[in-house]
């Protein structure tokens, strides 16, 4: 299996988004790990961030990036943190923080992991389960298959396609 060892996780280069793509729609996940633009989602992300400072502006987290593919808010010595801006992609943020917790498990960190909602003043504890190793260490080879596809899987729309930066590519006319 490629990805049960972590020598292989390094190989793959797999990052949080990718996981979280994933969950959203695999073309997107093929586009992003193409580097095609993305600059709604960056959008997202920053709007993210910035919600997380102006709300926990005290807080002593500190992001760290691990191994030049994986950036984790560390918020003490037993918790990790993913911010999101809001909480209509919840399946996907939850297993991008499945992923922190598994990737640092590998490297004989444990901890659990948190997702922060601050416009819904709302904090899901997130835990990782002998269960959820299975299933991420299945979801992860499928990730990797997706992305070695010669081209991107078809569209097949969704509620919140009209939101993607991939909107204009996936239904243009042309
Ligand atoms: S527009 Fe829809 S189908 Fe196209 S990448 Fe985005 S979510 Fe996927």
């Amino acid at each position: 299996m490629k990805t049960e060892s972590f020598s292989d996780f390094e190989e793959a280069r797999i990052t949080g988004v990718k996981v979280n793509y994933y969950f959203i729609c695999k073309r997107k996940l093929w586009l992003f790990s193409k580097g095609l633009a993305f600059e709604s989602s960056s959008e997202k992300v920053a709007l993210g961030k910035l919600l997380h400072e102006i709300v926990y502006p005290a807080s002593k987290k500190k992001e760290v990036l691990i191994n030049n593919l994986i950036r984790i808010d560390v918020v003490s010595r037993k918790t990790i943190r993913e911010t999101k801006y809001s909480s209509k992609m919840e399946e996907a943020d939850r297993w991008q923080v499945y992923y922190y917790l598994f990737y640092l498990e590998k490297l004989g960190i444990k901890r659990e992991g948190e997702i922060a909602y601050p416009k819904e003043k709302r904090v899901e504890r997130i835990k990782l389960t002998d269960e959820i190793r299975e299933e991420l260490k299945e979801i992860l080879k499928e990730i990797e298959e997706i992305v070695a596809l010669p081209k991107p899987p078809e569209v097949e729309k969704q509620s919140y396609c009209k939101a993607c930066a991939y909107y204009d590519f996936c239904f243009s006319e042309d």
